[in-house]
């Protein structure tokens, strides 16, 4: 951050100290971020430690976390952290990915490889492309079904890094709410330009309900924005976003 970056995203790599001690530790090293530079993290990730190939210690970690204080541990972050996108990995099962929504997490992968090179790897051989367990091996397709199925508009924006808003430009947005202004209309254009041309059928059609449902649901300006964000997309635009 000294250097000019000024989007940072932290996280804990779950298993390896007692998590009680690991999420004190975060906060504290959110409140330095906040107190030096104004600007705490863009993103929080909390990965727990998987069986990996050559490593012992992944097998049995010395402080495994169970299902239950994981989901704490979501639920404290959002509490404590209200301005952050929490990041889930394809490491969790889909059941806990699904819960885990509910309690905070807004940011998720889906159909990843866990090697260097391992997306070309797995056309050939998929027994090779894993570097540690996963737990989610759905492909994109029917995780983005699912999450629209569960009610959530899936979003592939990047608006914010591609108009600069990062930093204190984002967290002066982000801190009071008043992203949202951009993230919903921006969650429909780029949610209807991955159902256009990308989903398969079933996707579509959940899809198009969960953007008619969602679009009938906002107030009168936010529709506006939005529907002409999602018309543009309709009419060929890509891209598209405030
Ligand atoms: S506008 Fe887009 S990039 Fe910015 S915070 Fe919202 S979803 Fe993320």
């Amino acid at each position: 951050m000294e250097a000019g970056i000024d989007d940072v995203g932290i996280g804990i790599l779950f298993g390896l100290a007692d998590w009680r001690f690991e999420i004190l530790a975060l906060m504290q090293h959110i409140r330095h971020l906040e107190a030096r530079f104004g600007v705490g993290p863009h993103t929080i990730s909390v990965p727990r430690l998987e069986p990996a190939i050559g490593c012992d210690i992944a097998a049995s970690p010395p402080h495994a976390v169970s299902d239950i204080d994981f989901r704490k541990i979501v639920a404290i972050l959002r509490l404590a952290v209200p301005y952050t996108g929490i990041i889930m990995s394809t490491r969790e099962t889909p059941n806990i990915r699904r819960e885990t929504f509910a309690l905070g997490v807004s940011q998720i992968s889906a159909g990843s490889r866990t090697n260097p090179g391992g997306y070309a790897e797995a056309e050939a051989n998929p027994a090779l492309s894993s570097q540690f367990q996963l737990g989610d091996h759905r492909a994109l397709d029917e995780v983005v079904r699912d999450v629209a199925s569960m009610g959530y508009v899936p979003s592939f924006c990047t608006g914010c890094y591609r108009l600069g808003r990062t930093g204190q430009d984002f967290m002066d947005l982000a801190k009071p709410g008043a992203i949202k202004l951009h993230c919903d209309p921006n969650a429909l254009s780029t949610f209807t330009e991955y159902l256009e041309d990308y989903a398969g059928p079933e996707t579509r059609s959940v899809g198009e309900a969960l953007v008619g449902s969602t679009l009938d649901n906002m107030d009168a300006r936010q529709r506006e924005i939005s529907q002409a964000l999602v018309r543009k997309v309709k009419g060929g635009k890509r891209d598209v976003f405030v």
